[in-house]
């Protein structure tokens, strides 16, 4: 088993990251796997290097220890743009001028599609998501299928700042870096099926496994906030938690729920 723990640094290391990270270390732990870190900060508006560095720390002080090195996307342009290149060459990317406003939600209408854009900066990028139902078998969750052209429409891939965007980078770094099993909050379950859709065009045979783990609910952390201060890992030890009751009230948080 290899597998990543990949948070975006917009933010602090918080209780939520670390009940994820309890579920990523110990699958891998249990299967004598390796967890690689990667760090998505492929949104340069809003991650910052503070948070990225902090995120490294607070990990280090839990004793969550990831195998191999760092991976920030931010470094990985070019990787993209290589990854791109197949899809571009077979007429499945496309320059798309639509404003958010314009999108009703997430289903994109592939208003471009036709329209023959180029490929340059100031227009987003999307991938062409031909009709078809995506099977997968989640491992916690059981058989799953999802339709990406009904969910999401072709498939936005680059905005026009040039931020690639987490639908794309997280796969093209899922399948180069070889990853076999993915696992992480049922927040993500619906970007599973168009996931494996660009793997697949991207050249992956097989998509890793996936494992979909419930979210701290959203109540509980509310009431973590107000009896314990912020679930922030950084206020939590600033206030004087120790590690060991950091994971301890993650394990409590995810029912003690092992993949
Ligand atoms: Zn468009």
């Amino acid at each position: 088993m290899l597998t990543r723990f990949a948070p975006a640094p917009t933010g602090y290391l918080h209780l939520g990251h670390v009940v994820n990270a309890l579920y990523v270390w110990a699958a891998a732990h249990d299967r004598d796997g390796q967890v690689l870190l990667r760090i998505e900060d492929h949104d340069r508006q809003r991650s910052r290097p503070e948070y990225a560095a902090a995120i490294i720390d607070d990990l280090a002080w839990l004793g969550l220890v990831p195998d191999g090195a760092i991976v920030r996307q931010s470094e990985r342009d070019s990787v993209y743009h290589e990854a791109l290149r197949a899809l571009v060459d077979r007429e499945l990317v496309y320059g798309c001028t639509c404003s958010r406003n314009e999108i009703n939600g997430e289903l994109y209408a592939n208003t471009c599609r036709d329209k023959a854009l180029p490929l340059t900066d100031g227009v987003s990028w999307r991938v062409r998501m031909d009709p078809g139902v995506e099977r997968f078998f989640d491992e916690l969750l059981g058989p799953q299928e999802q339709e990406p052209s009904l969910q999401c429409g072709d498939l936005l891939v680059r905005d026009r700042l040039g931020n690639w965007t987490y639908q794309y980078a997280v796969t093209v770094d899922d399948h180069l870096q070889r990853i076999t099993d993915v696992i992480r909050g049922v927040d993500l379950l619906a970007s599973t099926g168009r996931q494996i859709r660009l793997a697949r065009l991207l050249g992956r045979a097989t998509p890793p496994r996936f494992w979909h783990h419930p979210l701290v609910m959203k109540s509980l952390t509310q009431k973590l906030s107000k009896s314990d201060g912020d679930t922030g890992i950084r206020d939590l030890r600033a206030a004087g938690w120790t590690a060991e009751q950091v994971l301890a009230k993650a394990r409590d948080l995810s029912g003690n729920l092992r993949p």
